[in-house]
Parts: structure tokens; sequence; C-alpha cells
């Protein structure tokens, strides 16, 4: 009876703790095992954005232009260390074969009805007593400040409005309108009410939280080192704690994941996309609105009495230090697009790295593996796990129950690249 099944969750980020409360809801025993702490891969201190607008994956046609000419600029919002890693060179080509017209369009509506789907979720979850993560339904502004960027801008959002997203074009004025509080210095933006925020930091300890009290076992600072298989499945994992049985396995390990499987033979191309946060107190500017800035590629999310600057998206392998240079180019772009915000003042902010884990098409890997029947992937959600962490849950403990999936999970396959 699936009601009494033990599911033992591999990580404990954002991703593992929504599958691990979607189970336990379901009638699950779960236990989660962390290397780590709670949340110490990249669900920690990113952007926080849920996000319906960003509908399209990382692979999208232009992209590879776009990232050669990055390349060669160390302070690019993208940038590749270069080295002769053939994993790295297999991703970049896989990737180069995803970012066609073709695919681009398939998995945009996948991405928009995941992220419709868990932004709903996030509404209940926000409701349920005990869980305040400073969850806000106050929209995205995203700020361009060239005619280069107001093109793509406006070329996103009437895609947008033709997969039925709400997005409005609006002008330095009717900005100011929206968030009289802010000195725009940004030529335009695009408008899209129907995204939302929180604060990660919470989201993540409020859950753990609420997990302890249903009964959730926590393993922590425990790290997987391998697997007990049985033909055509796995009867453990072994740790450096000792070796845990259960019925099932969900593989929810970010960027860890392709590592964490790799005795098991299993293809999962996955690279860490290293970003960064700058998360500033008591800011000179307090939007209510979270807002990106396009050409520059930087998030700007108030959370609390804090205001967070992110982005940057580098290919560096497991590698989580703060390249300063990096971080600086991230703050200096910020007085292009809002006045009061001084790059030098926000550099005294708290820095954070995290990891996205990047798969080759900018789709996650979710569902079961054909030769391991009771692994389930949920992970490579690269810049929008957060956004589809409930939704992931969800899926996985569909999979557990043998429900028919919410979502389509065909272009999710986890081995699609075998
Ligand atoms: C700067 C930045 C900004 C971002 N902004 C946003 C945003 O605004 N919206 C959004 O949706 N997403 C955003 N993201 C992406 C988002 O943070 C990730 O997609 C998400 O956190 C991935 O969650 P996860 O649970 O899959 O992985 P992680 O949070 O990395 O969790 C994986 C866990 O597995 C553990 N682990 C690893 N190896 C082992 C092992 N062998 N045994 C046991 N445990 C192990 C790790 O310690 C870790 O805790 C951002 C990322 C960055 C870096």
């Amino acid at each position: 009876m699936a009601e009494f099944k033990h599911i033992l969750v591999i990580g404990g980020g954002a991703v593992g703790l929504c599958a691990a409360h979607y189970l336990r809801a379901s009638g699950c025993e779960v236990t989660i095992v962390e290397r780590g702490m709670i949340g110490e891969g990249s669900s920690l201190h990113n952007a926080g954005l849920i996000v319906p607008s960003h509908f399209v994956p990382l692979a999208a046609p232009g992209m590879v232009m776009l990232g050669l000419r990055w390349m060669l600029r160390p302070e690019s919002p993208f940038y590749i260390k270069p080295r002769l890693d053939p994993d790295l060179l297999t991703w970049l080509w896989q990737f180069a074969r995803a970012s066609t017209t073709r695919r681009t369009e398939r998995a945009v509506h996948l991405l928009r009805d995941m992220s419709v789907a868990s932004l709903a979720l996030y509404e209940d979850l926000a409701s349920a007593g005990g869980m305040e993560f400073e969850f806000r339904k106050n929209g995205l502004l995203m700020l361009f400040r060239t005619g280069h960027g107001r093109e793509g801008s406006l070329k996103t959002a009437e895609q947008a409005s033709r997969i039925g997203i709400e997005a409005n074009v609006l002008d330095r004025e009717q900005l100011r309108e929206l968030e009289p509080g802010v000195d725009f210095k940004a030529m335009g933006g695009v408008y899209y009410p129907g995204d939302a925020h929180l604060t990660p930091a919470l989201f993540v300890d409020r859950l753990r939280e609420h997990l302890i009290a249903r009964g959730v076992r926590f393993v922590g600072s425990t790290r997987v080192t391998g697997f007990v298989t049985r033909p055509s499945g796995i009867n453990a994992v072994t740790t450096t704690g000792g070796t845990y049985a259960a019925d099932e396995f969900v593989l929810a390990g970010g960027s860890w994941s392709p590592l964490i499987v790799r005795s098991l033979r299993l293809q999962i191309p996955m690279q860490p996309g290293k970003g960064y946060s700058v998360t500033v107190r008591n800011p000179a500017v307090r939007p209510r609105i979270p807002m990106l800035l396009e050409e520059a590629r930087v998030a700007v999310t108030p959370m609390g009495d804090r205001l967070r600057f992110s982005g940057t998206m580098e290919l560096a392998g497991l590698d989580s230090s703060i390249n300063i240079r990096r971080v600086r180019a991230l703050l200096e772009s910020v007085p292009s697009y809002l006045g009061g915000l001084e790059p030098a003042e926000l550099e005294q902010g708290e820095m954070w790295a995290g990891l996205r884990p990047c798969t080759p098409d900018g789709l996650p890997f979710i569902g079961r593996f054909r030769t391991y029947d009771n692994l389930i992937a949920a992970t490579g959600h690269a810049m929008v796990g957060i956004s589809l962490a409930p939704i992931t849950g969800k899926l996985v403990t569909q999979i557990v129950h043998g429900l028919i999936p919410s979502i389509d999970l065909h272009l999710l396959r986890p081995d699609r690249y075998r």
C-alpha cells in the first residue's frame, strides 16, 4: 500500500523539502539525508522570485551567440571559466543543440504550466498557519535602459501575452506611478502582475520546522556516498553515517546530483551555474515590487527590511567561492536603472554564492529512471528551482503513488540524454 511507503529524499534544498512535504501529506514515511545544513545548497539566499514570466528556458535561440560574446568579458553576466573538461564540452554541445526555436517553443508551454501550478501551491502554503515566509504577490518589473533591451523585453512581453501571461509595457512616468518611492533611471519596463516573491531562507526554515512537527526525519551533516542495488532497483543508500534503506529514493541533490548517481552510471548532464547575491539592510530605496534589470541580468528583490541584488551565471564547476570582481560588476550596473543606490555602499551588504543546477535544455529532470525504477529524479531546475519547487514536490508524490501526473512529464524524463 502506497500509504505505508518509506521514501528517502537525498538533499535538503527547496526541492527536497517540497518533495518531503507533499509525500508526508500523502501518508508516506519520509527521511531526508542532507550533506550539510538544510538549505545549504543554492536554496538559501537566492533572489526568491516565483516567476510565471520566466517561461523561456536558458537554452533559447540567440543564447549561444550571446554566450560566446559575453565569454570574452570576465565582468559580463554570463561567463565560462576556460578549461578542458569533457563534461563541460558535452554540455555546451547539448546546450547548443537545444537552443532551437522548435525545442524552445515546446519548453515554453511546459514551463508556463509548471510555474502557474507552483504559484497556486505557494499561495496554499503561505496561507497555512505557522508558515510565514514573506510571500508577496506584487508582480515583477522588467526594466530596460537601451533600445536593444527594450526590443528584447517587448518581444518577451508579446510572447507572454500570446501564452496567456499578463504583461503591461510601461514608460518611465508609468513606472513612477506604480512605484512612487523609486527614482527610475531606466527607459521603461514591462510589468508582470502575476509574479510573486518570498524570502528563501525563511521558506526553507519554516518548511523544515513544519516537516519536523509532522514526523519527517532529518539526517543532517551526512553525505550520500553510494547505493546498495538489486536488479533494476535500489535497496539502500550508503552514507558517511551508515546505510539507510527505503522503498523509494528521491534524487534532489541540486548541482551535486550527477556526482551522487555517478556510481550508478546514470547520465544526467548538468553544470553548476554560479550566481551571487548581495543583501543590504535598511536600503535607501524600498521598492514594493521586485525588479529585473534586463541588459545587466540582475534581480532586485525586496525582502522585509532588506533589498537583495542577485545575478551572474558562471560555469566554473562545483566551486562556490566569491569572485569580488564579478560581484562589483553586478552592483555597478544598478545606478543606470535605479537612483539612490551607490555600488560602494551596496558592497557593504552580505555576499553569498550559490550553484544553480543547469541542464543543457533548461528543463529539470523529473521522473523515474528506467534502470532503477524506485529512484525518482527531482533536480536540474537551474534559475527557477524556487519557482518550481512545490509543483516538483507534488509531481514526485503523484509518481510515488502511481497517479497520472498533473503535468505531462515527457520532456522532463531523466533518461533523455542516454
Ligand atoms: C544568485 C541566484 C539567484 C537565484 N534566484 C532564483 C529565483 O529568483 N527564483 C528561482 O526560482 N530560483 C532562483 N535561483 C535558483 C534556485 O536557487 C535553485 O534552482 C534551487 O535552489 C535549487 O534547489 P535544489 O533543492 O534543487 O538544490 P539545492 O538547494 O542546491 O539543494 C541540494 C542539496 O543537496 C545536498 N547534497 C549535495 N550532495 C549531497 C550528498 N552526497 N548527500 C546528501 N546531500 C547532498 C546539498 O548540500 C544541498 O543542500 C537562484 C540561484 C542563484 C544562485
